[in-house]
């Protein structure tokens, strides 16, 4: 596996394979692995000539009293990680490679980045989308890798492709959990053990409003209820939203007559935890 920390290393790098008719898959992570990263990886090698990981903890991406300085980092052990799955390149540009002095250019998804998340988080999926597509332009992916986790992101990156002509092909992937059902986040290691049990509560009221869904039940206050009910049983979680919405649009319904997405940010402790599950 080549590690490539410069821009211009990177972009010859992904023109050789360009040159070569080789197709090209990216999955962008901010490191920490565990195997939700690995098995977008999987699939990018499963779909794709070459494969690059890249690893960036970006910046822009974080609010001013967020997590940033305190991201869980364990570049050796990611690089383990990479080489064992066969990842041809990891690209690691540092802060300055990516935002050097006088840096002021940002892509903003205007009304899908409002809602949820948008809502705590006022500049993060302008970060999101920036990062994203600086990576693109930098490697020029036949297919990029994301995880349906961090659904908003997903639609985020979806729509900025679209509606920017940008000719790499955006792909969902599931979201892979711990045996309990936890969704596994690098930010799970902030849990302490009694934290990390009650964590499962988030994927618990999920459970609830799909087995709701599965009743054919309209009324959204009901999977609401049952969904805040599940959460508040454990105690230090502090719910920031649960809703139900169109997957396409991110939109509340007011009603359930046909696909949802329940999705919701809670926090436990310090840590903030999201999730979400769609049902159909
Ligand atoms: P992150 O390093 O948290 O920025 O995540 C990098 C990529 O991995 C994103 O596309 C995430 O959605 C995806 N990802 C993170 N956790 C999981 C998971 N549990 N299952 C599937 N994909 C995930």
């Amino acid at each position: 596996m080549e590690i490539i920390t410069s821009v211009e290393e990177m972009s010859e790098w992904s023109r050789e394979c360009a040159l070569n008719l080789k197709s090209l898959g990216l999955v962008p992570t901010m490191g920490y692995l565990h195997e939700g990263h690995l098995s977008l990886v999987r699939k990018a090698i499963s779909e794709n000539d070459r494969v690059v990981a890249s690893i960036f903890v970006n910046p822009t991406q974080f609010g001013r009293n967020e997590d940033f300085g305190v991201y869980p980092r364990d570049p050796g052990g990611d690089c383990a990680k990479l080489e064992a799955s066969g990842v041809d390149a990891l690209f690691t540009p540092d802060a300055e490679t990516m935002y050097g002095a006088g840096y002021e250019t940002f892509v903003e998804v205007q009304h899908l980045s409002l809602p949820l998340c948008g809502q705590t988080r006022p500049d993060h999926f302008r970060g999101v989308a920036t990062v994203v597509l600086k990576l693109f332009n930098i490697i020029e992916p036949t297919r990029a890798y994301f995880g349906c986790k961090d659904y908003q992101q997903l639609q985020v990156i979806k729509k900025m492709v679209r509606d920017l002509n940008v000719r790499t092909e955006v792909i969902g992937c599931p979201t892979v959990r711990e045996p309990d059902g936890l969704a596994m986040s690098s930010r799970n290691s902030y849990l302490s053990p009694s934290q990390r049990k009650r964590a499962v509560c988030l994927y618990e009221g999920l459970r609830k409003a799909q087995a709701l869904f599965m009743t054919h039940e309209t009324d959204v206050e009901k999977y609401i209820r049952v969904i805040a009910e599940t959460i508040s049983i454990e105690s230090g979680t502090n719910p920031e939203y649960i809703r139900l919405v169109d997957p396409d649009t991110l939109r509340d319904l007011s009603a359930v007559h046909g696909p949802a997405l329940a999705i919701l940010a809670v926090r436990i402790g310090q840590t903030r935890l999201i999730d979400n599950a769609l049902m159909s």
